[in-house]
């Protein structure tokens, strides 16, 4: 980062150091509350991601060699300096990306947690020691780093989600190159502050600005990128997928959503409500949780309705700094339109619009992007605004008529991030734990909520099989290697001189 007495540039870091890249070219990052201009962020071009996977490269010697206690030790320096500059963190964060500061304290939170977490993996990064099946022979397998790890993030988490990928890959002895996302430039920065203060040796993380079409594109086409870590859209994560899988890149996607929750007729509806407001338009439904589908049980329907309308309209938009602020803005103005685009499918497809449905206005809130709290009701499993993600302060409201329409209708879109369901009734808790098709599911909470230290991620087009987060993320960054020892002396073969009679 460089300041001058009246920008701030944001500098890609590579090998230690602040640079710029090839071109000078600078994108502004905008305050999406107040329409200000917070900084200007390089662009960088396939050469500073070259000169970035090089850096990376050469440090990855040394760095697979350091003890993993020892480079446990650095995630436990990066989680107390996270600790120390939480507030400032999360007002950076509601600043540029506009979630208010309560869920950016939280988001914080995420980033502590799981340095805490993985630091402690330096001490464990368990593999298995298991019996041979010869004499004097000596059987185990461990966990090898993979090498260099592109890592592509998105705004929404924009310094929980880099930590849920970065930190895993490099207690498992990984080095690092990072494309954060465009609009959020400053929690990068910030991140690389705390990095370089740690003490961690040049070249382990390493951030490379720019867009995702040049700068992740190259990062995922290099050829010394083992691994590429994917948070995003499916439309995006699907064209790593091809790229990766044409050159036999190990590559793990994290992706859209389209998650709901279920309210059955014997819920607590109180407990209900407050879950699915704080779901629907927390982050101003800019989650990859986010609920924006509610699947109510008809007999239920109105009750919930009334009292989900009324709640909703009682929000306070503005500028999430503002400790009073409920929903804050959108991220750009391109997710305004976006949002407001399906608000009109919405109804072109004869959704019932109860609430909300406009961009909002006033003096303050027109400098910002920012949409009123939306509720549909009478939505057809089929709807566009039933099936597609909108990433936005939408929500739709399915009636059905039983337990078992609830789970169908749930299952049937083409995402499997999150669900959750609202009953007091033993077997249906249990049938919906079995029979939920998303990777994250919540019983009586809402479709938000996860803890680092379980496995994150979902189903169908949310993923490719991979997590992030909890145990489950080291496999991503590394290969299972089995060694065999024998102490024998003698040449034994494995599964023939243990069997004499079939000699
Ligand atoms: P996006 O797909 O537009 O961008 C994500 C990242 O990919 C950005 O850094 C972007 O610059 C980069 N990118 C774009 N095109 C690329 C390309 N061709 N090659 C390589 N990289 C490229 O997503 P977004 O708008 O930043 O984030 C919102 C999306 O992320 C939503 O779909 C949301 O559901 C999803 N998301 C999913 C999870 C999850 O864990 N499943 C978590 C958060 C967000």
């Amino acid at each position: 980062m460089s300041t001058t007495s009246t920008t701030v540039r944001y500098l890609n870091h590579i090998n230690g150091e602040w640079v710029t890249a090839a071109r000078e070219e600078y994108k502004d990052n905008i305050n999406p509350a107040t329409g200000e201009i917070l900084g200007h962020v390089i662009q960088s071009a396939p050469e500073d991601v070259d000169r970035a996977v090089q850096a990376a490269k050469a440090a990855h010697k040394s760095w697979r060699l350091v003890p993993a206690p020892e480079r446990g030790e650095y995630l436990y320096r990066i989680g107390q300096l996270l600790k120390e500059r939480k507030e400032q963190l999360a007002r950076t964060l509601t600043q540029e990306m506009g979630k208010v500061l309560v869920e950016a304290r939280g988001e914080v939170q995420e980033a502590i947690d799981m340095a805490f977490f993985m630091a402690g993996e330096g001490r464990r990064l368990a593999g298995q020691t298991v019996p041979a099946e010869l004499p004097d022979k000596h059987a185990m397998s461990v966990r090898a780093p993979v090498g260099v790890v592109g890592i592509i993030t998105p705004w929404n988490f924009p310094i929980a989600i880099a930590t849920w990928k970065m930190f895993p890959a490099i207690v498992s002895g990984n080095t690092v190159v990072w494309k954060p996302a465009s609009d959020t430039p400053a929690m990068a920065c910030e991140m690389m502050k705390i990095i370089e203060e740690a003490g961690l040796p040049k070249g382990v993380v390493n951030l490379v600005y720019g867009s995702g079409g040049t700068v992740g594109n190259a990062l995922v086409e290099h050829p010394d990128v083992n691994v590429i870590s994917f948070t995003g859209s499916s439309e995006v994560g699907r064209t790593i997928a091809a790229k990766g899988g044409q050159l036999l890149k190990k590559v793990s996607l994290e992706m859209g959503g389209k998650n709901a929750i279920i309210i059955m007729d014997d819920a607590d509806l109180q407990l209900a409500l407050d879950g699915v407001l704080w779901s629907a338009f927390g982050t101003t439904g800019q989650r990859c949780t986010a609920c924006s589908r509610l699947i109510v049980h008809r007999s239920v329907q109105q009750e919930v309705e009334r009292e989900l309308v009324r709640r909703a309209q009682a929000l306070t938009l503005g500028n999430g700094l503002d400790e009073h602020v409920d929903v804050g803005p959108v991220i750009n103005r391109s997710a305004l339109e976006q949002i407001d685009k399906y608000v009109q499918i919405g109804q072109e497809e004869g959704a019932t619009l109860l609430s909300g449905g406009q961009i909002a206005k006033g003096e303050l809130l027109s400098k910002g992007y920012f949409y009123h709290p939306t509720i549909f009701t009478n939505v057809s499993p089929t709807m566009r605004i039933a099936q597609e993600e909108i990433f936005g302060p939408v929500l739709s409201i399915i009636p059905v008529d039983s337990f078992e329409e609830a789970i169908e209708v749930n299952n049937a879109v083409a995402y499997g991030l999150s669900s959750a369901i609202y009953t007091n009734n033993v077997n249906r808790v249990f049938r919906a734990m079995r029979d939920l098709d998303t990777g994250l599911v919540y019983i009586n909470a809402g479709t938000i909520g996860a803890e680092i230290h379980l496995p994150f991620g979902g189903t169908k087009h949310t993923g490719n099989g991979h997590r992030d987060s909890g145990l489950a993320a080291l496999d991503v960054f590394t290969e299972w290697k089995s060694i065999y020892v024998d102490y024998s002396g003698k040449l034994q073969r494995a599964q023939i001189d243990n069997h004499p009679k079939d000699k």
